[in-house]
């Protein structure tokens, strides 16, 4: 019902502000705002549905999390034991002339 249109005022986060601000619809993909621009300080930026993105600090939490995950389970890609197929099968190319001939 509520159809969103180009130049529309809608709440969303700024990151340039750090806050809900005011914000123009700028485009629009499937009927919904694609990006917006602040009318506090005019950056432009895609609209994130009043969210705010992730912080640096989230971002550091989030890597320091994986690093824990990566510790705790065994490194898959350097423990590959009997992963080591060293080619000693060939049967491409027995079946390739075999399919010519
Ligand atoms: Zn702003």
């Amino acid at each position: 019902m509520s159809e969103f249109r180009l130049g529309d005022v809608i709440d969303d986060h700024c990151i340039k502000c750090r806050r809900i601000t005011n914000h123009s619809i700028v485009s629009i993909v499937t009927a919904k705002p694609a990006k917006v621009r602040c009318r506090t300080c005019y950056h432009d930026h895609d609209f994130r549905n009043g969210e705010a993105p992730p912080s640096k600090k989230d971002l550091k939490k989030a890597e320091l999390f994986k690093e824990v995950l990566a510790a705790a389970v065994p490194a898959v890609t350097e423990a590959v034991p009997e992963a080591e197929p060293e080619a000693s099968e060939k049967p491409k190319k027995a079946k390739a002339r075999g399919k010519k001939a």
